[in-house]
């Protein structure tokens, strides 16, 4: 069975940027139903002791187990998304240095994380992994999908989904993504 974790930061702690409201319905509500979900589907199978990490893996690419597949990556996108807010605590300056030397600046960091996540069609995340030769790399997955599979390690996430920022934004995803990038994210 997989957890539902913790949040370590309160939930009132994110406003005006993201508000109690959003918290209750995303992460009570959205992230626990995914979680939910992922148990029921696993319950008894040969899946039911592994990690969430290998149930996605296990899951990828096999049409029997899409619901499977979707709920389990829906719940990893979570839990690297609410572990990607930095009240308290921010990266170091060696990731800011990498990040200087791959984008050039924060603020040009900054503005291709809003580029890409005012771009992606539909729902999806924006991301920040490392990629398969040590790389950061700024990238986008549709859905549940989870750059996982695709052997890139995840650094943070933000979510774009529409219940990600509607009762706060409405339909403004790129005053959400400057929101909540420039005072939530752990950069
Ligand atoms: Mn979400």
């Amino acid at each position: 069975m997989i957890k539902f974790m913790d949040l370590d930061f309160k939930k009132n702690e994110l406003e005006p940027v993201i508000s109690e409201n959003t918290i209750n319905f995303h992460y009570g509500k959205h992230h626990k139903a995914y979680v939910d979900k992922t148990n029921e589907l696993i319950k008894g199978t040969e899946l039911q002791d592994m990690s969430l990490e290998d149930i996605i893996e296990a899951s990828f690419g096999k049409l029997e187990l899409m619901v499977l597949y979707n709920n389990a990556g829906q719940v990893f996108n979570h839990n690297v998304y609410w572990n990607s807010v930095g009240i308290g605590e921010k990266f170091d300056e060696k990731m800011y240095k990498e990040i200087n030397d791959t984008f050039g600046s924060l603020d040009d960091f900054r503005n291709k994380l809003v580029d890409e996540g005012v771009k992606l069609f539909g729902s999806g995340w924006v991301w920040c992994v490392r990629n398969e030769d040590g790389k950061l790399e700024i990238m986008t997955t549709k859905n549940g999908d989870t750059p996982l599979v695709l052997g890139k390690k995840a650094i943070f996430n933000i979510d774009v989904w529409e219940h990600a920022y509607y009762l706060d934004y409405q339909n403004l995803r790129k005053k959400y993504l400057e929101e909540f990038i420039l005072n939530v994210l752990k950069i």
